[in-house]
């Protein structure tokens, strides 16, 4: 296994909108433990392709923290259903450092998604897996937590996502 970088904000890759993945072989099974291995390196409750320059629908999602046997391996994720009730809860991002802030989002979720082998699966998730879940989901749309803010947070963090853009050029 292997880490990979992490994007930084301004880099164009976290703006693309990721393809379905078609093939379900051994490098996409090798992709998934490095994408792992990645989020732990960085201390991540969850990674998205888009976040380590692969623009494919692939994300992976640290459910309980210290433990290995419950992390999510998310092929082609589609979430189907989401409950009305919602939370404002702060949140934070790999590709964003030094930036949070409160995003609202539904509290429960179902998804579809498929596992390495290509073999579906349906879920329920709640408070927290849900959020993740849809935080991840979003990088793989091209949307970021910071898109999600209110007004007045955006025009706060404007001067830091400016600094972290100007750091970024240049890179891929
Ligand atoms: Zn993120």
């Amino acid at each position: 296994m292997a880490t990979m970088r992490v994007r930084i904000y301004g880099e164009k890759v976290l703006r693309e909108k990721a393809a379905e993945v078609a093939g379900f072989d051994e490098s996409l099974s090798r992709f998934l433990d490095d994408m792992v291995e990645t989020m732990m390196a960085e201390d991540g409750v969850g990674l998205a392709a888009t976040q380590v320059g692969v623009a494919r629908r692939i994300a992976v999602v640290n459910r309980e923290p210290g433990n290995a046997a419950t992390l999510l391996r998310l092929v082609n994720p589609k979430i189907t259903a989401t409950s009305d009730e919602t939370d404002s809860v702060e949140e934070g991002c790999l590709s964003v450092p030094g930036v949070n802030g409160s995003v609202v989002r539904p509290v429960e979720i179902e998804l579809e998604y498929q596992d390495e082998k290509g073999a579906r699966h349906t879920m329920k998730a709640g408070p927290m897996v849900a959020r993740i879940i849809q935080h991840e989901l979003d990088h793989l749309d091209g949307v970021l937590f910071t898109d999600r803010l209110s007004l007045a947070k955006k025009i706060l963090i404007k001067g830091k996502l400016r600094e972290l853009s100007r750091r970024s050029e240049g890179k891929g």
